[in-house]
């Protein structure tokens, strides 16, 4: 049926808009993580619905099903082979992260593979010609939106770089440009450290509040660029894309923050920003696997001055959100922050599930590649 073909086209074109990171996309689709989401479920649904359209193919058509000398017919195996490859490597997570990014970018030519099959195969009905083109407009600009945007990274300078234990650096950055001044504690930003490092794009969330000049990043060390940051000198620059919104929680409302080691980062901004407004009442509590007497004593100061927060750590390698507990029963009223490794967030959105907490009151900002 030739509607099934038309749906995985267009099911496979709509994953392409929440890959592209524009501002406005991650403020209307709730935030990065949540964009990210979207984009994995749009992926899945079309690999779904394209092997239901080829099962149906070779099922009622299964003499034509394996004409190779027909190129358009090729083209339509070749989108489906590099499709299946690229979903495989994204929801099994068993490739090495660098690896996986080249793999993603090869769903560009299954995208052009599949358009190929799918014009030369299409319906002349007006209103298959009119989905299968709008697909084409969508995917066009989505592309061109995610090569583009990049165009408008912007320049920051390096302030001061921190060792804030053997593992985890801070970094200070000033706006060179408009930008004036630091972003949003806790949302996130891309960066690229420039020469002596790849040329990836990191994702990290703010550590600072957006009241503070300086903007800063809390970094730790995992891998390639990471793991020599003291190279970077103070004066160079950083190219940084965003900010991208995520936590929409207003800072008025009372709130658990449930952070997974360096998942600290955005709490560690917004815990920065007790100095510059009024907020509800705060309790926090960080798993790590080792201790951070540094930001350990940060967080101890911020207590004593202001008497809403509340904040407790723990070494563990496995965290079991004892702490948490007596917050959920509390009050339901308490919106629940969580930030750290995806493992992490299973294991904290599966304990306040069961806890009672409602899905409407989680909130996530997820540290995960994929
Ligand atoms: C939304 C979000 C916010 C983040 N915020 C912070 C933060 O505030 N502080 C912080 O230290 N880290 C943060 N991370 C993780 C950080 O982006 C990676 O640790 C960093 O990109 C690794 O770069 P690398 O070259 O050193 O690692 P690589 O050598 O490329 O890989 C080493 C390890 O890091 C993981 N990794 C690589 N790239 C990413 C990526 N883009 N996202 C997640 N994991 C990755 C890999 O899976 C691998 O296990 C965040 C990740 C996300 C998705």
């Amino acid at each position: 049926m030739h509607l099934l073909g038309l749906a995985a086209w267009l099911l496979f074109v709509l994953a392409f808009i929440p890959a592209v990171r524009s501002r406005l996309g991650a403020r209307l689709l709730g935030g990065i993580a949540q964009q990210h989401r979207i984009h994995h479920w749009l992926g899945l649904s079309a690999g779904f619905v394209v092997l239901i359209h080829v099962v149906f193919e070779l099922v009622s058509e299964p003499d034509s099903a394996f004409a190779f000398d027909d190129p358009y017919l090729t083209s339509g195996w070749i989108a489906l082979f590099v499709l299946l490859i690229g979903l495989g490597f994204s929801f099994t997570k068993s490739l090495a992260h660098r690896k996986w990014v080249l793999i993603h970018w090869s769903l560009l030519i299954a995208l052009l593979a599949a358009f190929l099959h799918g014009q030369a195969y299409l319906h002349q009905e007006n209103l298959d010609r009119l989905v299968f083109y709008a697909a084409v407009l969508i995917a066009t600009v989505s592309i061109a939106l995610i090569f583009g945007l990049r165009l408008f990274e912007q320049k920051w300078i390096i302030v001061d770089i921190r060792e804030r234990s053997p593992a985890l650096y801070e970094i200070g950055l000033k706006a060179t440009g408009k930008a004036g001044r630091g972003f949003k504690a806790g949302s996130i930003v891309f960066a690229q450290f420039g020469r002596g490092f790849s040329r990836a794009w990191h994702p990290f969330s703010i550590a600072s509040c957006e009241n503070n000049p300086v903007m800063r990043l809390l970094i730790k060390s995992v891998g390639t660029d990471t793991s020599h940051l003291l190279d970077l000198r103070q004066g160079s620059l950083l190219s940084i894309l965003g900010p991208f919104a995520e936590f929409g929680v207003s800072p008025e409302e009372d709130q658990v923050w449930i952070a997974g080691g360096v998942g600290i980062a955005p709490f560690l901004g917004m815990t920065r920003c007790l100095d510059f407004r009024n907020s509800g009442a705060i309790r926090l509590v960080h798993y790590q696997a080792v201790e951070e007497p540094d930001l350990a004593r940060e967080f101890a100061a911020f207590q004593l001055r202001h008497s809403q927060f509340l904040w407790k750590t723990r070494v563990t390698q496995q965290a079991d959100f004892s702490e948490v507990r007596e917050w959920t029963k509390e009050r339901s009223g308490f919106k629940f922050l969580v930030c750290g490794p995806p493992a992490f967030m299973r294991s904290a959105r599966k304990f306040l599930i069961r806890a009672g907490t409602p899905s409407s009151n989680i909130h996530t900002e997820e540290f995960s590649p994929w």
